[in-house]
């Protein structure tokens, strides 16, 4: 057994005791410029096995219209591999019970049981810029206690958090020796609860877009 299937096969483990299901390891590129990290997959995603294939990447796509890139060119990754749910019961029509699971966020113990996966893929990916969106990415990533609504559209040169030991009996957050940059904006799906925001997420990504176009990065020229 590789590396990669040993580690997924140990965090699919510890997350047998949520309610979560589902398994999406991210797509893209190695050594792309941007990286984008999301919450969790959901019901869409899951089935697909395409992230943000559902509701909230169709304005994941206007952002990486608007960035003129395309999927092929950025690695696209979540906090969470699983889809945390929560069963809802209805009585029908006929007495009878239905049950249906409704997407909710990660608690902390869901995302401490998959951050080795988060750790390992930013450390084989090696992207220049990780793109953090809305506050479950950001707080995993970043040890900071403001939240997106003050440090969105700024470009952040910071150590990223990260499990030390994993699957040690001292298994615990620390940082990262090297500093990374985090770019953190609005999850997509925020834009679909409060569409005032969309103005906003795309001054983020005008700024973001401005260092494509930075001498020393891949993209090389200026979007426009
Ligand atoms: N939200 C995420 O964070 N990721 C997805 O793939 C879909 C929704």
């Amino acid at each position: 057994m590789d590396d990669q299937t040993a580690l997924i096969e140990k965090c699919k483990q510890r997350m047998i005791p949520y309610e979560c299901e589902g398994f999406l390891m991210g797509k893209g590129p190695r050594n792309p410029f941007l990286m984008f990290v999301g919450e969790a997959p959901g019901a869409t995603e899951i089935e697909s096995g395409e992230p943000f294939s559902g509701q909230a990447g169709e304005y994941f796509d206007q952002y990486l219209d608007y960035l003129g890139l395309s999927r092929d060119e950025v690695f696209v990754t979540s906090t969470v591999r699983s889809r945390p749910y929560r069963l809802t019961r209805k009585i029908g029509q006929n007495g009878e019970i239905r049950e249906s699971k409704r997407n909710r966020p990660p608690t902390q113990n869901e995302i401490e049981a998959h951050a080795p996966l988060l750790d390992w893929q930013i450390e084989q990916v090696k992207p220049q810029i990780i793109v953090t969106m809305g506050n479950v990415a950001l707080h995993r990533l970043v040890s900071t206690r403001d939240t997106i609504t003050t440090l969105h559209g700024q470009m952040l040169e910071v150590p990223l958090r990260r499990r030390e030991n994993s699957f040690q009996s001292d298994e615990h957050w620390g940082l990262t020796s090297k500093k990374w940059n985090v770019f953190p904006t609005f999850h997509p799906a925020a834009i679909i609860y409060r569409p005032s925001i969309k103005p906003i997420v795309f001054e983020d990504l005008n700024i973001l877009r401005g260092f494509l176009s930075r001498p020393n990065s891949e993209k090389g020229e200026k979007k426009s």
